[in-house]
This record gives structure tokens, C-alpha cells and sequence, in this order.
């Protein structure tokens, strides 16, 4: 028998618990005739509600539903890490609690696994439910992303991935503290089958994810995985060096060939402000860095467990 590692991040999702677990049970079939043992590892992500209690009824009730329990909230990219590091099956699967990365696939999942693939990832091909502004922004960011990074991001790729234990010894052979699974992922390579679908809203309960959140985790991954805008500034820097020559010299051609009286403190007011916010503008990049690398040197644990079954 070879075993099957589900993992799955909860963050205040009681009343999904239970609802996820009958949908992932409705493959037992699939399991026994593809020979798998199954565990299921809920990663609670400090929740506030009743998910730990629920995740406990579950494990009391069927021995291969697993808790790690985190002591607060540490964002679902902690739980993933966690989830990965427990897992102790073959395959490792990533999904979400809120039915949005249907347990259904995993048979299809399973076929390409046979076909010799190293992991399945999905992507959704819409976005539908989803607010107009957040998906523009979403487009914008992997466009801008894959510009700028030479590692390869997919837009509209989620993190219900099903891999193999090679490809998970891989992802935590990554043991950075700013972690960005979907460049991670892209990096480590391997070979990689992509299945699409439709988007499915959300079951129960609400989104963990607010604008905010998602835009301070899009600078996340730009910073984690491109060094460009370093460079940017570099070479903002170097242009606007060459504009100021460039004007500098036609000043003084026209003061000694027209006597022209140097004029306009306007337009010097303009040009000071532009350098001046261009310059913090460069130093907020570098102040990103170097705030990602302090606390990459601090090497703090991405999670600390309080519970764990
Ligand atoms: N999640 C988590 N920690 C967080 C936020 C979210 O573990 O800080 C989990 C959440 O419980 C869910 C998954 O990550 O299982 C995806 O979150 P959500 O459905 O809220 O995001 P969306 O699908 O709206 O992008
Ligand atoms: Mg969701």
C-alpha cells in the first residue's frame, strides 16, 4: 500500500471541516482500487472559532484524520510548510478546506501521477465570483511577475497540487522564511501536468484573504523571487543622472549664445520634488530587501505548534 498525504490549511473554517472530509471520502473507492492509504492533515492556522474542536471530533472518530494545531495566526503559507513537513505519505496533496480545489480530480490527479508526471497542479481558466478590481489586479501582478522573474508563475494557479515525495523533499529543501509557495513550486521544476477549471466559489464562510493582504503578499513574491526592481532603481538612478546633464548643458549654451536669464523656479520646484520622490521611491525598494533579508537572518521557526494529533 502506498500512502497519500492530504494536506489541508484551516483558518476559522468549522463549518467546513466536516463537509470537506465527506467530499474527500467520496474517492474511498478510488483508494482501495489504486491501493492508497489515506491521511488527512488539517493544519490549523490559529483559528478563532470552533475548527480545532471539530477538526478533534473528526480525529476521534477516524484514526487517519490528523490535527497540528499553530499557537496564532501565521498565514496559510506557514500551514502549508507545516503540512508538508508532517506528511509522511508518498504523495503529498495541497487543497483547500472551502471546497474550492475539488477532491474530486484527485482520480484524474492519480492518472498523470501513473504516466510518470512528478506533480499535477490545476489553474482556474475564469474568475468568475470573483470582485472585477481583484482580478484586474491579479492579472497585473502575474504579468508584471513574469516579466521581471525568471521563474515561471501561472496565472490563475492555485495551490491544490498533487506531487511526489521527491518533489516534496524538494519544496522543503527550501527552508526560507519568506515563503511564496507559487514561485517554490516553479522553481524546484520538475516535470508538471496542468489540469483547468472552472472557478468554484467558496462553499461556506467567508475569504481569509482581504485586497490588502493579497497586495502586501503579491510584494511577498515579487521580492522573494526577482531581483529587477533593484535594478530599477539602479537605472532610474543613471537616467535621470543623464536628463540633469543633458538639461545642464543647454542652460549654459543658452545663457552664453542668448544671454537668456536663468528663469523659472517652477519648473525647479517640479524637477526637485520628481528627483525627491524618486529617490525614496528607490530607497523604499531597497528598505523591501533588506527588510526580507533581516528577517530571513533571524531565522525565527515559520510556525510554532500548540497541539498537535
Ligand atoms: N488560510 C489559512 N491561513 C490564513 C488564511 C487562509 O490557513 O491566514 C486557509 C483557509 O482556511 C483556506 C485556504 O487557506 O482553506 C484558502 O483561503 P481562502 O479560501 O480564504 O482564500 P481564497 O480562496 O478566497 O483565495
Ligand atoms: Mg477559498
Amino acid at each position: 500500500m502506498e500512502l497519500l498525504s492530504v494536506i489541508v490549511p484551516c483558518y476559522n473554517e468549522e463549518e467546513n471541516i466536516d463537509d470537506f472530509y465527506n467530499e474527500l471520502m467520496k474517492n474511498e473507492a478510488f483508494f482501495s482500487s489504486r491501493e492508497l492509504d489515506v491521511e488527512v492533515i488539517y493544519v490549523d492556522d490559529g483559528s478563532k472559532d470552533g475548527t480545532v474542536k471539530k477538526v478533534k471530533e473528526l480525529a476521534g472518530k477516524d484514526g487517519r484524520v490528523h490535527l497540528v494545531s499553530f499557537s496564532r495566526n501565521f498565514g496559510k503559507e506557514a500551514g502549508i510548510y507545516a503540512g508538508l513537513q508532517k506528511a509522511k505519505g508518498n504523495y503529498a496533496v495541497l487543497m483547500d478546506c472551502d471546497l474550492q480545489d475539488p477532491p474530486s480530480l484527485l482520480p484524474e490527479m492519480f492518472q498523470y501521477i501513473d504516466e510518470g508526471y512528478d506533480s499535477v497542479a490545476t489553474r482556474r481558466v475564469t474568475r468568475k465570483g470573483e470582485p472585477p478590481v481583484r482580478s484586474f489586479f491579479a492579472r497585473m501582478f502575474y504579468r508584471v511577475m513574469n516579466k521581471i522573474s525568471k521563474t515561471e508563475i501561472v496565472d490563475g494557479a492555485r495551490d491544490y497540487r498533487l506531487m511526489t515525495r521527491q518533489v516534496v523533499d524538494a519544496i522543503l529543501a527550501m527552508a526560507e522564511y519568506n515563503r511564496f509557495t507559487k514561485g517554490i513550486f516553479g522553481w524546484v521544476g520538475y516535470q508538471t501536468k496542468w489540469l483547468e477549471y472552472e472557478n468554484i466559489e467558496r462553499k461556506k464562510g467567508e475569504t481569509k484573504w482581504s485586497f490588502w493582504k493579497l497586495f502586501l503578499y503579491s510584494l511577498d513574491g515579487i521580492t522573494a523571487f526577482s531581483t529587477v526592481p533593484l535594478a530599477i532603481a539602479s537605472i532610474m538612478g543613471l537616467l535621470f543622472c543623464i536628463f540633469a546633464f543633458i538639461m545642464i548643458a543647454l542652460i549654459i549654451i543658452r545663457k552664453l549664445i542668448f544671454g537668456d536669464p536663468t528663469s523659472g523656479w517652477p519648473s525647479l520646484v517640479c524637477i526637485i520634488l520628481m528627483c525627491s520622490g524618486i529617490q525614496l521611491f528607490c530607497i523604499g525598494i531597497v528598505g523591501q530587501y533588506l527588510s526580507k533579508t533581516y528577517m530571513e537572518v533571524k531565522k525565527r521557526p515559520v510556525y510554532l505548534i500548540k497541539e498537535e494529533i
